[in-house]
Parts: C-alpha cells; structure tokens; sequence
C-alpha cells in the first residue's frame, strides 16, 4: 500500500494517465480524516524518537503547481510535532547571490540535520520546471541538472537523510476554483496573485517539464509520488500513510541511559 503514488526508476509515467481525482488507498472521507489523526499521533511520537536519536533525518519535499495544496499539506502533516525537530523552507526566485552560485548551493545549506525532519516548500526542481519554461537558462544548463540532483540527493541520502518527494497533481479546473475562491472570499484575497494567471496560460508546457522530472529523477533512494490532490483530505491522508511508513522503517530508537539511573538519588 505505501508504494502507491510511487514512481519505479524506468517506468516512465504519464501524467495524463493519472487522475488528480483518484482514490487509490481510500474512499472514504469521514474514515480517512479519523485514520489521519492516529496517523498524525504516530508521526508525533517517531518524530520525537528520531530528535532523541539524533542520526539520521528525513527530508520532505513539496512541488506543485500554484493552488496546488503545498501550505495546506505542510500545515496539516506538521500540525503537533515539535517545533525543535522541524525546519521548513521555502524557496522563492533566487537572490542575486544565490544566483552567484550553482543551483544547490542554496538548498544544501537548508538540507535536515540529524534528528530533524526537513520539508522543502517548492525546491530545487524550481530549477528544471519554472527555469525550463520561462527559458531563464538555456537547455544545455537546465538539462545536465537532473543528473545534478540525483547526485546530490545520492549524496544526502548517503549520509543518512531519507528523501521523499511529493507532487502534488491538481488540474487545471480544481486550479480555476481554487483561484476563483481567492477573489471570493476576502480572508483569501491576500493569497492571489495576478502573476499565477500567467502560469496558468503555461499550464501545458508546466506538464511537460514535470513529467520529465518525475521521470528523471525518480530514484531508489528518492522516489517521487504523484498525490492525488483535488481533494484536501485524500492528499493529507495519502502523504500522512506514506511519510507514517517512512519513519516506521527508518526505526529510530531512544539512545541508551546512562548506566545505574536507579541508584542515582536527588536531594
Ligand atoms: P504561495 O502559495 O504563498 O503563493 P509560493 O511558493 O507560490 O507560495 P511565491 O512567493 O508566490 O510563493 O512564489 C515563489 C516563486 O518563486 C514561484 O513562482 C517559483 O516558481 C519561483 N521560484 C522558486 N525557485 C525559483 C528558481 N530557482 N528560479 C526562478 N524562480 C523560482
Ligand atoms: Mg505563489
């Protein structure tokens, strides 16, 4: 069950073939939003073992296309855990000095450490999606980093970070209600911006950069999911079973006490 929504390195996907609908894992509403809670209590409580560990870590990453859920699925997933153990990054146009830099540079200094869970709010795919499609550098720059990116999560993942990525598949008519609801409603004026209109018009050709992406880089070692998301609570529930599984076979585990607590006496 967890290895639904993952992509297999050499199977190309798609994306078309999935439906942003589906409901692979679970039908039904009320049972899966009470299922999340206890998922979510399991997460909490490997999240406070993996902070005592301290050895390993995780790394979440989030892309989507704009409305595509990535603040609501962030929200929900950490909702409980303790601050201390999570770092989450966002990635917005890069500044004049990271632009001074190779593409990575910028994200490795937000990589987890050991005994944290780091979520990554869009990422360095920024890099083969918005930069491919806005023609921001060539393709012979934008086309060797996929190659980039798996070496460098290669390398994260060699030193102890698991790594999953999730991709968030909304369509274009979810986007348009999710978007119209941000002119609606004043409490979500603040959420729009004219420029996601802009992106909207590239819808296609962000598809074709995505799918390429998933699979290119989906790996072993960092696989990518494609997650159902026109609906809030399939998405939520989706991510909560695999990240919950995730932990549950990283195992981490309480550090031994120190020897002879029980003769140790407080005045
Ligand atoms: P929100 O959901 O609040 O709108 P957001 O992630 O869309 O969050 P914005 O500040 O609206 O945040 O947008 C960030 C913008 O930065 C996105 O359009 C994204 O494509 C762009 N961006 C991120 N990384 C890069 C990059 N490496 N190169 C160019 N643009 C980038
Ligand atoms: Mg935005």
């Amino acid at each position: 069950m967890p290895h639904t929504h993952r992509l297999t390195p050499n199977q190309p996907l798609k994306l078309d073939d999935i439906d942003p609908d589906g409901k692979e894992i679970f039908d039904d509403r009320d049972r899966a939003e009470a299922e999340f809670e206890q998922m979510r209590d399991q997460i909490i409580e490997l999240q406070y073992r993996l902070y005592a560990e301290n050895k390993q870590s995780l790394l979440i990453v989030f892309q989507a296309m704009d409305a595509g859920g990535k603040d609501g699925a962030i929200r929900h997933l950490t909702k409980g855990i303790n601050p201390q153990g999570v770092h989450v990054a966002s990635f917005k146009a890069p500044s004049k000095e990271e632009l001074a830099h190779d593409f990575l540079w910028r994200i490795h200094q937000q990589t987890p450490a050991k005994g944290k869970i780091g979520i990554f709010n869009r990422s360095h795919y920024e890099d083969v999606l918005i930069v491919r499609v806005d023609n921001l550098v060539p393709e012979t720059v934008w086309r060797p980093r996929y190659q980039h990116i798996n070496n460098f999560e290669r390398l994260l993942h060699d030193n102890g970070t698991r790594i999953l990525k999730f991709y968030l598949h909304i369509s274009k008519k979810e986007q348009k209600e999710r978007f119209q609801s941000r002119l609606d409603e004043p409490h979500k004026n603040w959420k729009f911006a004219r420029e996601d209109l802009n992106k909207r018009q590239q819808w296609t050709d962000y598809m074709v950069a995505y799918e390429e992406m998933l699979n290119q880089c989906t790996t072993d070692y960092a696989p990518w999911y494609v997650i159902p998301a026109d609906q809030k609570w399939y998405r939520n529930y989706a991510i909560a079973k695999i990240v919950l599984n995730t932990l549950q076979e990283m195992n981490p585990q309480y550090p031994p006490p120190e020897d002879n607590l029980d003769q140790i006496v407080i005045d």
